[in-house]
């Protein structure tokens, strides 16, 4: 697909395996056909997790692959004041509010009986709304959207288009499915002023990403961000959900499978076609 621009974002937390090598070719080889841009970003906004000898082998590694990209290389963590941008713009919209829950107190308020049995979605437990009136101060608070507010602004739904092999097609979103399973999801981590969903649909726009090639995993938590992309008026790109590289007992890989990681197969002699063939590419 010619004029098409993707990414490998890679969180700095241990060493790329087979898994993030699948991921980063996979994504690679979308832009070969016709004369695409690859890019590399760094997912660090959890600074606590991530380290720059992580960070440092990241680009070895994918040097080592034969892969380029441009640079300077974004990383999240220079981008904290276009997230702050953003939550005060959701924040003006009334999409949003503070809440001081902790995990126990949402624990607690779950398993009360009334709740019926708690909803696990692709964002973990859906919030059962404790703070959403309490008119919390933003200071030292998680920030939540308000899906209903969010779900109100948008006179028809969004949908995205999926290329990848496990789900091709036209996937319109559905509110209920929305309420129900995502709710009210943490935008602004009290630590970290920031989330996942909040940063990657900001920074895939902020690099003009056409399409969005990422492991399985990572498919149902789409919708949240193409609803984000329909409420900040960003454009929607399109998805390509790849398969996991899982493990010979079908486990998927882990970043402490220091077993599979990539510096170790170069250790041990092998050649990036060697990888490739070892994960049938
Ligand atoms: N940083 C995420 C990860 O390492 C990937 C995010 C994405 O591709 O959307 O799993
Ligand atoms: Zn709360």
């Amino acid at each position: 697909m010619a004029g098409l621009t993707t990414r490998f974002a890679p969180s700095p937390t241990g060493p790329l395996h087979l898994g993030h090598a699948y991921s980063a070719l996979t994504a690679w080889d979308l832009t070969q056909a016709g004369g695409g841009r690859f890019l590399l970003r760094i997912e660090d906004i959890d600074q606590a997790r991530c380290h720059p000898v992580h960070e440092q082998a990241i680009h070895d590694d994918l040097r080592w692959l034969g892969l380029l990209w441009p640079t300077p290389v974004m990383r999240q963590s220079d981008r904290l004041p276009a997230y702050r941008a953003a939550l005060d713009r959701l924040a003006q919209m009334g999409l949003t509010y503070a809440c001081t829950c902790t995990r126990a107190d949402i624990r607690a308020a779950l398993s009360a009986p009334q709740e019926g049995a708690p909803f696990i979605g692709p964002d973990g437990p859906v919030y059962p709304g404790t703070c959403r009136h309490a008119r919390h101060m933003a200071q030292g608070a998680a920030i939540r959207l308000n899906m209903d507010a969010a779900l109100d602004t948008l006179a028809t739904l969004p949908a995205f288009t999926e290329t990848g092999p496990l789900h091709t097609g036209h996937h319109p979103l559905d509110a209920e499915t929305l309420r129900a399973s995502v709710g009210d999801i943490v935008l602004a981590r009290r630590d970290i002023g920031t989330s996942y969903h909040l940063s990657v649909v900001l920074d895939d726009a902020a690099q003009g990403v056409s399409l969005v090639s990422r492991g399985e995993d990572l498919f149902e938590a789409t919708a949240i961000h193409v609803l984000l992309q329909a409420v900040l008026d960003l454009p929607t790109p399109t998805y390509h959900h790849h398969r996991l590289v899982r493990d010979d007992a079908g486990k998927r890989l882990a970043k402490r499978d220091d077993a599979r990681a990539l510096a170790r197969y170069r250790a041990d002699g092998l050649s990036p076609a060697d990888i490739r063939a070892l994960l049938g590419l």
